[in-house]
């Protein structure tokens, strides 16, 4: 297929572009949760001891009374339709990490020759979209099309826009008839609880008795790129893979840095203002929009919320990444590695744990040598991604991630964890018998009377660990710019809960057996930096040595999806799942094998593309070219005039290099088999990447040889400069 546009109508088109603005509607403010049914849109709809059964469900977990949700229902509807909606969905997060939703009218025929708003509690409770055809891992056969969508009591339900009419959507989770988890979200909310039953046993041990819950918070950075549609549309890898498969390096990249945190061009800042405003209307807090490295590149950050919550906002903020963009004639990438050689995107998740009484158990305060409760919460975490290193890799393991570790502009492959100067001390002061001091930064004197003294964190940060603690929550760096962010806290939660549970035992038979408290938190501190400190690495994770000396620590270094995916059959890792109840063996065994056949299925679209692109437009580029050298070379023969064309020479051994290139990777695609999603995956790790690679390497290389009029894809240059 070649693309739907030539690369010099695509450049006429985008210089032609100007930027249609309606003009500010109103204040971003007055926009905030209009479209979502909050507590407070709850509060004045609801019969009070049914708002409080709501509130206390979504709150504190208590389960929620189903006869209920008849009221709920009810209110929600009557909410909609104010609101103009005419339809409603059942919004769920399948195990691709897409949104699904399937829409049904509110609309019911009344029997005699009209027709009634419907939307009654089981309605609302239960849903059956069939939706057989989503990847299941085995768990269900597509004759067993069963699958059911449930309310999540605890994300609220909102209003999706359209000129058209609008939908009512409510975010559920998705279950096979027998009861399997079919989505991200069913075990999400699984390790939460389980997370947070043993975090408040660790809390009461620290005398807190009025406990009732504790939740993870998560606060997501989402990378992505901007290109003009026009370039998209002449570039068919874009369209079918969401990344060039072709592309020479641009003359001028990111070297100069003069893109990061640079002025935002006005194109881009009208969409963002924009995306602010529709985001705002659906509760969702973004908070921070900026240039990233590359150029081309952005990013937004909402601020932290409970990690259910924060999902399903980052979700629905990827589909509106990429809506409003198109509003502006632009197309947002979100794939991890859009173009090679240049910064790929990621999506850190920055996480914490908390309660309304506690706060942030992750705050260290001013002297936390003295913080006990906050070093406990801490050692879990070191000892968790020292247990599961291995796992929160595998929980963020795709083929487009694959770019991105390693390879200098994320983190490594291998998960360690960065303290930072103030914390590493006073772990190395615990190892060594206990913590008297907490080393402070001070004051940074500036030297200019004008300007007030500035006071300094106690730890600089760490752009190069997959794990980072920033000050009063960790960063987990390694999540990739297109991911659910599902997956790495399921892995979170599921490391702490086990973390925790080690910690409330341990300290329990320790005080049965006469310990005193302090002594025993003690004793718990030591043994685990002791034993999982070889974790910690606050160097940079960039470096060729930390390879050497991570591997010397015994710490893994996953470097591909297909190496990740093994953790899941590791008896300790299906464990930490089936204990808690997060996932049983064979929702887990599910899990692996749909992530394993969208990596070789996302290889093997991306080698027919790379194949069908060369074959129909490189090749006839190149051909092309050859044949104006060779007539001008005989034209200057006929008149007699000698000269070199060293350009004909290297065009011939170029074009025979490609067609080589071209019969390899042909070869590698028919040969693509496997009896299993293993097999199919290691082959298309070993035989269809090195292949589509051969072909690249040659093109990109006639890229610099080829006559510019006559290449057919536009360039890097001219993509990635947002006009
Ligand atoms: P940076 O780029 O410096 O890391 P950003 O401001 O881009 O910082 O993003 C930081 C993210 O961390 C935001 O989403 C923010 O809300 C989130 N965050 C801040 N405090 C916490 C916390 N206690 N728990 C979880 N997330 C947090
Ligand atoms: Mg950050």
């Amino acid at each position: 297929m070649s693309g739907s546009m030539s690369r010099r109508q695509a450049i006429e088109a985008v210089t032609t572009y100007e930027m249609e603005c309606d003009g500010f509607p109103e204040p971003l403010a007055d926009t905030f949760g209009r479209n979502v049914f909050t507590l407070s849109a709850m509060k004045t709809r609801l019969p009070k001891h049914v708002f409080k059964a709501v509130a206390a469900t979504i709150d504190k977990g208590v389960p929620l009374d189903p006869t209920l949700a008849d009221y709920v229902a009810s209110a929600m509807k009557d909410w909609a339709i104010e609101k103009g909606a005419s339809h409603y969905a059942h919004v769920f997060y399948p195990l691709t990490g897409f949104t699904a939703e399937k829409h049904d009218s509110f609309l019911e025929p009344d029997g005699a020759d009209g027709s009634l708003a419907e939307f009654a509690g089981k309605t609302l409770l239960q849903g059956e979209p069939d939706a057989s055809s989503f990847p299941n891992g085995g768990l269900r056969g597509t004759f067993e099309a069963r699958g059911y969508t449930g309310w999540d009591v605890t994300s609220p339900a909102y209003i999706l826009e359209n000129p058209n009419g609008n939908t009512l959507c409510i975010p559920t989770i998705f279950i096979s008839w027998t009861g399997e988890a079919l989505d991200k979200k069913v075990p999400l909310l699984r390790s939460q609880q389980a997370m947070s039953k043993q975090a408040m046993r660790v809390l009461r041990l620290f005398g807190h008795e009025d406990v009732d819950t504790v939740v993870s918070y998560a606060g997501p950075e989402q990378e992505y790129f901007l290109i003009d549609r026009h370039f998209y549309f002449a570039r068919p890898d874009l369209m079918t893979t969401n990344r060039t498969l072709f592309g020479a390096k641009p003359s001028k990249g990111q070297e100069f840095d003069d893109h990061y945190f640079g002025a935002i061009p006005d194109r881009v800042l009208a969409f963002m203002i924009e995306l602010d405003r529709e985001l705002f209307k659906q509760a969702i807090p973004a908070k921070t929009r900026h240039n990233e490295v590359a150029p081309g590149q952005f990013e937004i950050a909402p601020v932290f919320e409970r990690s259910n919550i924060a999902h399903d906002h980052q979700q629905l903020m990827m589909t509106t990444i990429k809506k409003v963009a198109e509003r502006y004639g632009m197309i947002a990438l979100l794939h991890e590695k859009p173009f090679a050689g240049v910064n790929g995107s990621g999506k850190h998740v920055n996480f914490s744990m908390g309660n309304s009484n506690q706060g942030n158990l992750l705050n260290p305060g001013d002297t936390p040598h003295e913080n006990e409760q906050f070093l406990v919460f801490c050692a879990a975490i070191i000892r968790g991604v020292h247990k599961y290193g291995g796992l929160l890799r595998a929980s963020i393991a795709s083929a487009s991630n694959d770019h991105r570790l390693g390879a200098n502009e994320a983190p490594p492959a291998i998960i360690s964890i960065f303290l930072g100067e103030q914390l590493s001390d006073i772990f190395d002061q615990i190892a060594k018998g206990g913590a008297k001091e907490s080393k402070t930064s001070g004051v940074i004197e500036l030297g200019v009377d004008t300007l007030p003294p500035f006071k300094a964190d106690a730890g600089d940060r760490n752009r190069t660990s997959p794990f980072a603690f920033t000050g009063n929550r960790f960063e987990f760096r390694a999540p990739g710019s297109n991911q659910s962010i599902a997956d790495p806290m399921i892995a979170i939660n599921a490391m702490l809960a086990d973390s925790l549970e080690y910690v409330a035992d341990f300290l329990d038979k320790e005080i049965a057996a006469g310990t005193e408290f302090h002594a025993a938190v003690q004793k718990l501190l030591e043994g685990i930096i002791t034993e999982h400190g070889k974790v910690v690495f606050n160097g940079n994770g960039y470096s060729d040595e930390w390879q050497e000396e991570a591997a010397s620590r015994g710490l893994l270094n996953l470097r591909t999806t297909v190496d990740a995916m093994e953790q899941y059959d590791l008896p300790e890792i299906k464990e930490v799942f089936s204990k808690y109840g997060i996932l049983s063996e064979r929702e887990l065994e599910a899990r692996k094998d749909v992530v394993l056949e969208q990596y070789s299925l996302a290889l093997l679209v991306e080698a027919k593309e790379t194949l069908e692109i060369a074959k129909t437009m490189i090749l006839p580029a190149a051909t092309r070219y050859m044949g104006e050298l060779a007539s001008t070379a005989a034209s200057l023969k006929a008149a007699g005039i000698e000269m070199e064309t060293p350009a004909l020479g290297t065009m011939t051994g170029k074009v025979s290099e490609l067609n080589a290139a071209m019969d390899t990777l042909e070869s590698a695609i028919e040969g693509f088999h496997g009896e299993t999603v293993e097999e199919e995956s290691e082959y298309a790790l070993k035989s269809l990447i090195p292949a589509m690679n051969g072909v690249r390497d040659v093109s990109d290389a006639l890229e610099g040889v080829v006559a510019d009029d006559l290449w057919p894809l536009p360039t890097y240059n001219e993509m990635l400069t947002i006009l």
